[in-house]
């Protein structure tokens, strides 16, 4: 196993009900470290922008209308098998499907409204990574 960078977004329902310390005490927990960290407000055009895979889905305009509705924690995550470990320690997409213990299980309130978002493999870790961070925000 390698050491590797995923990028996670804790979502506005999170922050909205100041979940963030009790997310990031999950990762912490599971041997992910948090080596860069910002709090943003996105634009609309903006999270539809970073979701742009997701543009021919029924649900695009609402995750867009979700995803800048309030402000969202951007975050790099590192760790052995990262990417991996963090998709686990996140759970299913949808709460209803997400094993005890995850932080969807616990935390989310919809398939939509889920909390937290993780990359999904090394070559999305690295666009997403670099959508939202300089090269000098990431302090390991
Ligand atoms: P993820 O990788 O587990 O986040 O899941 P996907 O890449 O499939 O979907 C991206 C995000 O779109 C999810 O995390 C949800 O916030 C949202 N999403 C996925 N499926 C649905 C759905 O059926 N309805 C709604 N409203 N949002 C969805």
């Amino acid at each position: 196993m390698a050491v590797q960078r995923t990028f996670s977004i804790i979502k506005p329902d999170a922050t909205n009900r100041n979940l963030t310390g009790a997310i990031n005490a999950k990762f912490e927990a599971a041997g992910l470290r948090i080596v860069a960290q910002k709090r943003i407000h996105l634009t609309k055009a903006q999270a539809g922008e970073f979701y742009a895979v997701h543009k021919e889905r029924p649900f695009y305009d609402e995750l867009c209308e979700f995803m800048s509705s309030a402000p969202i924690v951007a975050q790099v995550l590192e760790g052995e098998d990262a990417i991996a470990k963090n998709r686990e320690v996140m759970g299913a997409t949808n709460p209803a499907e997400a094993a005890d213990g995850t932080i969807r299980k616990e935390f989310a309130l919809s398939i939509g409204e889920n909390s937290v978002h993780g990359s999904d493999a090394a070559e999305t870790a690295a666009v997403e990574i670099a959508y939202f961070f300089s090269g000098l925000e990431l302090v390991g």
